[in-house]
């Protein structure tokens, strides 16, 4: 089943890849069929293997010889980690489908913001539809309460919303990623993805200042850091509480 878990990863890695380098510059993630961004030679079949292709054509392309970037198979090796790591964490089961959609959506979003410092409208829309549509089926299957995750998705809104208008070094779509990854993960999960998005974000913006000597006042991106603090309180979130609650 990992192997299966890793291949579908693989793949997904590389539509994802689709949809990060083509949103931002405004072009639909359907067409035109994938092709070279240098001479625009359509790839065949043989071309789009994830990271396979990217070997055997010791990254460049077959048409123009032009050199790939190595973002490619490296996002798309992410993907099946990521993917690998739900599966360990939660099994053949509803979660991992969740937990799938939800690095999809982070990894998009995440990537985006990380390489262009912007927020999507339309990435955040369909994650935030996704999460609800999450939330409709548990209520109708599963008889669960809806409240964590609505309150989830408000207060984690709120809480960044607030820090966004006081900082101000921040932007909107941040919240927005907030928001998603609340109403993904319901209010206590929220509560540990946000704390460990500060603190990783505290660390990354210090380094940021020491090393490149940035002025404070310089926007960073936030949202990767959401995103990553969302995965590991949803991977790991319960024990971590748990642990976090011993030491009191
Ligand atoms: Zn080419």
């Amino acid at each position: 089943m990992i192997f299966l878990v890793t291949i579908f990863g693989l793949i997904m890695g590389s539509f994802l890849n689709v949809c990060i380098s083509r949103i931002p510059a405004g072009e639909s993630i359907a067409f035109p069929p994938s092709h070279c961004s240098y001479c625009g030679a359509r790839l065949k079949s043989l071309d789009l293997i994830p990271v396979m292709s990217y070997g055997l054509l010791k990254g460049r392309c077959r048409y123009c010889s032009e050199k790939l970037s190595i973002e490619y198979p490296a996002m798309e090796l992410f993907c099946a980690l990521l993917y690998i790591s739900v599966y360990l964490a939660f099994g053949l089961s509803y979660q991992l489908v969740k937990g799938i959609a939800f690095v999809s959506i982070a990894l998009v979003i995440g990537a985006i913001d990380f390489k262009t410092q912007e927020v999507y409208t339309s990435t955040t829309i369909t994650g935030g539809i996704v999460g609800i549509a999450f939330i409709i089926f548990e209520v109708l299957a599963h008889n669960v309460n809806p409240l964590s995750y609505i309150a989830g998705g408000i207060i984690s809104a709120i809480f960044i919303g607030l820090i966004v208008y006081i900082t101000r070094g921040m932007g909107e779509g941040d919240i927005e990623i907030a928001a998603i990854c609340g109403v993904f993960l319901g209010i206590k999960l929220s509560v540990a993805a946000l704390f460990i998005a500060l603190v990783l974000g505290g660390i990354g913006a210090a380094l940021i200042i020491i090393f490149k000597k940035r002025k404070k006042s310089d926007a960073i991106a936030f949202g990767p850091y959401l995103f990553v603090g969302g995965f590991i309180a949803m991977v790991f979130g319960e024990r971590l509480i748990e642990y976090y609650l011993l030491l009191f």
